[in-house]
């Protein structure tokens, strides 16, 4: 990793410090690494909302890339840190890298902290602190009013119906108030077997009451408020034991048990490990105090350690009066603006002295949907007109403009209706099914530590799909582009590299869909598919090739991938058995003779040994080709890179178990890694998703579709989206596209184009594109309609600089009963209606 000669600046952590460092660092003359193991901002002081249904995760997300994208100053870097040599003033990463630094900000945050009973009570009690937190309690206080729904035995479905919220600190009030207004109002008429009010939501508080640091009156108001919500509010009540089916709390000296499935820990927070780490490398772990924090000075300056500095839930600051300052967003970002333009000064020469002074503008939180406490020094509000304020200072906060203007709406439209529109129940089938007689709900996901993500901004709550009206566009031109007629072309993958050359790979040499014969081979075009080069075949197997992807990544390397099939032998067989010209059997002796020897080439075993998912790679634009090697999955197009660069491979492994996911390379597409699995829908048998094909949107989030053969969305393309990099994925979810496979590509300006064959009449090749990162999909854009029947499709898209798109597909067409290679080049017209930002 290179830098420049100017002062290197690293930040560990995206969060409020961290981004408020990085910006305040905007016009120093530094270059700066951003390191957080996650590619996104988080806003946490609305976890709550997504957890319990009335936000989308992408409403409170940034992508830091995003954030960042026109400071020239800043490289966002995914990656966690593991660990510091101070002496060496280097970071060390998780990846065993390592990065120099000549100042150094660390600001990763807190974690959830069980008062030394972790293992016990996390499985049982999860807290909320992360996207995969909050979508994993939306989904397990829906997935408990489906469960009780369902039951029968009273008591159980009782127990199913009981919320314990432990921590009546403004996380725990903000979420019991958020799960009774669920419970209260939006549930209401819902459910024909249960009566969602008549949910207990229980909050536990230690201290004599709850949100204790606020004023008397403020208190007072949010518990009254709880209360008239229909909570129950236990303060000096102190946790003693979390089950599976109960948890037993001490009020008063008297122990209780309350039989519950549903826990959720607001409790305590822990600093992030990497304080210890950062106290280990200065070799003086004193400077550790009891919730993990890291001293500091009153420079923000971690103690004992050159031009190092920490900021926000880590870092203990010490305050005259020998406490130290909260762990609150206000904090963080004023430390880390302090730290940033302290870093600013010391580059110029200057030598700051003054010490950081934190303003206090106060405190709010919010008790359901209309009401809130909001204190500033003396200044106090409660009621609708402090939970505006607390609404409209939440979206001001929010990182990105058009988050907040979502985010706005949202709101807008979920009070006016009660509704909350981010209510699905996603991740894999045992955590949506739970049974009050299996593990307990929120334990049990827990204990499996299942991170299937719902993406709520994508998968929306709603009855019937909207797709915007397509634009309207020029076809240029409509060819055949293939030059071998009478053999069969198939599954063909269009890709262009940086310097504008088109490649298209596809199996060639074929006699027919399915044969013995297929081989891998390419074509180039320097004209923007004007004209196309020779065929070249790039390999030829014992048994057939099939379904070639093509892509050149961020290195300018060229990897090409396909499969080998046995499909041919029992075609092969039958027609050993069916005379020749019978329906069933070959046309000719002579083909029967052709297969057989092609098949018996190889002994029966070693084509079985042959099988597999292939890539073979040219470093030197095509010239040369490495050996072939396996790789983990297939998808007809092959991996792509994403945004930020990085290679990413949807696929399914064809042979080996069927396993569907996402695999990382990080050499280039020499070896791939598992990132994660696809999560099967419910109801779903996960063989029957085929043929994946990912892209990142503008906004960092991976969209990808699947090829759907189960009954749910039949012949339809499904979509999954993930806005982590792709580390976890929501649960396939229909988009309304019958058709399939579909490509995807991100256009110039930031939309999304799908193409797809359409195997129905009007058969032909369709596009969708969208314009809001998938959540919606356009009215079809025909590119052709004019197919004979279903043997078509598989196309693939590139677009021009000049805007001009290429599309490439199979197609069996008139007069030409073995398929041929077909393209059109054509254009949207213009549609500023539909820019992404
Ligand atoms: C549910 C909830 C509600 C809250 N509500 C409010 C509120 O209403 N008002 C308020 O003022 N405060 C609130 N807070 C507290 C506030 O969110 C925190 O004080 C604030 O986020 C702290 O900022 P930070 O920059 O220190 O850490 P964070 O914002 O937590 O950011 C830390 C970053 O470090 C990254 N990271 C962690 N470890 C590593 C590693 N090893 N390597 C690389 N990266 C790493 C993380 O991915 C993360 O992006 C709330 C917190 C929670 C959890």
């Amino acid at each position: 990793m290179s830098y420049s000669n100017k002062p290197r600046v690293i930040i560990v952590g995206g969060g409020f410090a961290g981004m408020a460092c990085a910006r305040a660092l905007a016009n120093a003359g530094v270059e700066i690494k951003l390191i957080d193991r996650r590619n996104f901002h988080l806003f946490q002081p609305l976890l709550y909302q997504v957890a319990s249904g009335g936000l989308s995760p992408a409403n409170i997300a940034a992508p830091l890339r995003s954030v960042f994208r026109r400071q020239r100053n800043v490289q966002v870097l995914m990656n966690g840190v593991d660990g510091f040599d101070v002496a060496a003033q280097e970071v060390l990463l998780e990846d065993g890298s390592h990065l120099q630094y000549d100042y150094l900000v660390v600001a990763t945050g807190s974690t959830h902290h069980y008062f030394g009973k972790d293992a016990q009570w996390e499985p049982f009690a999860p807290g909320l602190k992360t996207i995969e937190d909050a979508t994993r309690i939306r989904r397990t206080l829906l997935t408990a009013f489906e469960a009780a729904e369902r039951e029968e035995d009273e008591s159980l479905r009782a127990s199913l119906l009981t919320f314990v919220i432990v921590g009546g600190g403004p996380t725990g009030v903000e979420m019991a108030g958020a799960i009774c207004e669920l419970a209260r109002y939006t549930l209401k008429n819902e459910f024909r077997s249960i009566n969602p009010a008549s949910a207990r939501i229980i909050l536990v508080e230690s201290s004599e009451e709850i949100l204790d640091r606020y004023h008397p009156d403020l208190y007072r108001y949010a518990k009254r408020a709880l209360l008239e919500l229909g909570a129950e509010v236990c303060c000096n009540a102190r946790v003693e034991e979390i089950h599976s089916d109960h948890v037993v709390i001490k009020q008063s000296g008297t122990l209780k048990r309350i039989d519950t499935r549903n826990v959720i820990w607001a409790a305590g927070v822990k600093a992030s490990g990497l304080a210890k780490k950062m106290a280990e490398a200065i070799g003086n772990e004193a400077i550790i105090d009891r919730g993990g924090r890291i001293a500091t000075d009153g420079m923000c300056a971690v103690l004992g350690a050159k031009n190092v500095f920490a900021a926000g839930d880590m870092a203990a600051f010490p305050l005259e009066d020998g406490t130290t300052l909260p762990g609150v967003a206000p904090v963080a970002m004023q430390q880390g603006h302090y730290i940033g333009s302290r870093i600013a000064k010391l580059v110029a020469g200057e030598t700051p002295d003054q010490p950081f002074k934190y303003w206090d503008k106060g405190n709010m939180a919010t008790i359901g949907r209309s009401r809130a406490v909001l204190e500033s020094g003396k200044w106090r509000m409660t009621g609708w007109f402090a939970w505006l304020a607390w609404l409209f200072i939440h979206i001001l906060y929010l990182a990105r403009f058009e988050n907040r203007m979502l985010v706005l709406f949202q709101w807008f439209w979920g009070y006016i209706t009660r509704n909350r529109t981010a209510r699905l129940i996603t991740g894999s089938e045992q955590e949506s099914e739970p049974s009050s007689k299996s593990a307990p709900l929120l334990g049990w996901l827990a204990l499996v530590g299942v991170a299937s993500m719902a993406s709520g901004g994508m998968a929306q709550d709603v009855q019937s799909i909207h797709h915007p009206p397509a634009p309207t566009i020029e076809i240029h031109e409509s060819k055949v582009i293939s030059w071998k007629p009478p053999l069969y072309h198939g599954w063909p993958t269009l890709t262009q590299r940086k310097d504008g050359e088109l490649l298209l790979a596809f199996s060639g040499g074929r006699e027919a869909h399915v044969c013995p014969f297929g081989r891998l081979e390419w074509m180039r075009s320097k004209d923007g598919g004007k004209t196309w080069g020779w065929p070249q075949v790039l390999l030829d197997s014992p048994i057939d090739d099939r379904d070639a992807g093509v892509v050149e990544t961020a290195a300018g390397t060229i990897l090409v991938t396909h499969f080998t099939s046995l499909a041919f032998e029992p075609i092969l067989e039958r027609a050993e058995r069916i005379p020749v010209g019978q329906p069933g059997g070959f046309t000719e002796a002579k083909l029967i003779d052709e297969w057989r020897a092609a098949r018996d080439r190889l002994s029966p075993d070693q084509r079985q040994s042959e099988l597999g998912c292939y890539m073979i790679r040219s470093a030197d634009g095509g010239t040369t080709w490495s050996e072939r090697y396996r790789v983990p999955v297939n998808s007809p197009h092959g991996p792509i890179v994403t945004r930020d660069g990085r290679l990413l491979y949807a696929g399914k492994s064809l042979w080996e178990g069927g396993k569907l996911g996402f695999f990382e390379s990080v050499d280039d597409g020499r070896t791939w890694n598992p990132l994660a699995d696809l999560p099967t829908r419910p109801g779903d048998d996960a063989s029957l998703y085929h043929e994946l094909h990912a892209v990142s949107g503008s906004d960092g989030l991976l969209v990808c579709h699947i090829r759907n053969g189960n009954k749910n969305h039949q012949g339809e393309t499904l979509q999954s989206e993930s806005c982590d990099g792709g580390r976890t994925w929501s649960l396939p979810h229909g988009i309304d596209v019958w058709g399939l496979p579909s490509h995807l590509l991100r256009l110039a300006d930031g939309r999304l184009l799908m193409t797809y064959g359409y195997r129905r009449a009007p058969y032909g090749i369709q596009a969708r594109i969208s314009a809001d990162s998938g959540q919606t999909w356009s009215e079809p854009i025909v590119l052709s309609d004019d197919g004979i029947g279903g043997d078509l499709g598989y196309p693939s898209t590139i677009e021009r600089l000049d805007g001009t798109l290429v599309t490439v597909w199979y197609e069996v067409l008139q007069g030409s009963p073995l398929a041929q290679l077909r393209q059109a080049r054509w254009k949207m017209l213009s549609d500023p209606s539909n820019r992404v930002e």
